[in-house]
């Protein structure tokens, strides 16, 4: 396979589409699991006349006729050259991480049976810590919090389309637990700790709905006035930290988008903002964000804050130092950062736009 064939081959389109905010729906065919979008990228009709294999990303249009694979509906949709079409792909992995191939259909939509592979609580009972956590600064007690767990060897099996069990080993992997705004289980990623080369640094366990849809530890975010979005579950970890050391900051409620995008527009409100907008009726006024410091981040936060200002939340951006994730900054910078932010309106955004205060990536 070509490297290019690899790289539209690891995208997983239901990430896709949650990771653009491009409208869709889920559908269950006879061929499997379907993507119904709303918008045809070839003809422009938006009458929810496009339907996609979930699993190869292979699909048409019923009213244009076109017919076309994941890299051209993509590419389209991109529009423009091949170049940041592929830079575009590249963005969307590194977001999304490995995972397998959809061979499996989505189990459930909350899967109240998820069985985490057998591993150690952290800190365990007598008081071990993964070397791996303590390095990266995180206390026991963070270590509790998150619900943080250290796989040594265990697998996580699930059921495959053809009916034949299927399995992941995630040995040598922090089980990382995201919870559902009622705090209910519905995802885990697996981060690796040996850093060896030919391993994926996140693991996904197949066959569960993808982390677009959910906002990392909102649950223990329910009913307080402020949050602070960061792009990962380590830069939630960081802010929290900051935050549990400063007495005036304990009760802004850290979350994250998993990557720079904000999932949106699905009619039955399960993604993203539909779940700030169910934190809001719970009492949320004020949400800031807090990307990575570096100039598409803060891109991608503009347009984020603006639908999230749009559902009539209070939004302001915090700009961490230039190439810093909170993970990288220290507790001070993302204190400063919060203290800092600015509130969002869309004269903020256009000055932001016109004068990014972040260079180009080298
Ligand atoms: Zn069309």
């Amino acid at each position: 396979m070509s490297e290019l064939a690899e790289l539209f081959d690891s995208l997983d389109m239901e990430f896709w589409f949650d990771r653009e905010g491009v409208q869709h729906k889920i559908t269950h065919g006879s061929s499997g699991m379907q993507i119904n979008a709303k918008e045809c990228p070839f003809c422009g009709d938006r009458r929810w006349r496009v339907y996609l294999n979930a699993e190869t990303g292979a699909g048409n249009c019923f009213l244009c006729g076109e017919k076309f694979s994941k890299s051209k509906f993509i590419h389209q949709h991109i529009g423009g050259a091949w170049g940041p079409t592929i830079q575009h792909v590249k963005d969307v992995l590194h977001d999304q991480g490995w995972r397998p191939k959809r061979k499996n259909k989505v189990a459930t939509e909350n899967p109240n049976d998820i069985q985490i592979p057998e591993s150690l609580p952290m800190p365990t009972k007598d008081g071990q810590m993964l070397i791996y956590l303590v390095e990266r600064g995180i206390t026991p007690e963070l270590a509790e919090y998150f619900g943080l767990r250290f796989c040594i060897d265990a697998w996580w099996n699930y059921v495959r389309d053809d009916g034949e069990k299927g399995g992941q080993n995630f040995a040598n992997r922090v089980l990382i637990p995201i919870h559902d705004l009622d705090g209910t289980l519905v995802n885990f990623q697996g981060r690796d700790v040996t850093g060896g080369e030919d391993r994926r640094k996140y693991l996904f366990p197949a066959g569960l709905p993808g982390t677009g849809r959910f906002l990392y530890n909102a649950h223990n975010g329910v009913r307080m006035k402020r949050a602070v979005l960061g792009e990962g579950v380590f830069d939630v970890i960081a802010i929290k930290k900051a935050f549990d050391e400063d007495v005036g900051l304990r009760d802004v409620a850290p979350m994250a988008s998993f990557g720079k995008h904000l999932s949106y527009g699905a009619l039955d409100g399960n993604d993203q903002l539909g779940r700030f907008l169910k934190l809001k009726e719970m009492g949320l006024e004020e949400v800031t964000i807090m990307w990575d410091g570096e100039k598409n981040a803060l891109v991608s936060a503009i347009a984020t804050a603006d639908k999230i200002r749009g559902i009539g939340l209070k939004v302001r951006i915090a700009l961490l130092p230039a190439g810093k994730d909170p993970n990288e900054a220290s507790a001070e910078e993302v204190r400063a950062a919060f203290y800092g932010a600015r509130l969002y309106d869309k004269m903020a955004g256009v000055a932001w736009l016109l004068r990014n205060p972040y260079k180009l990536p080298s």
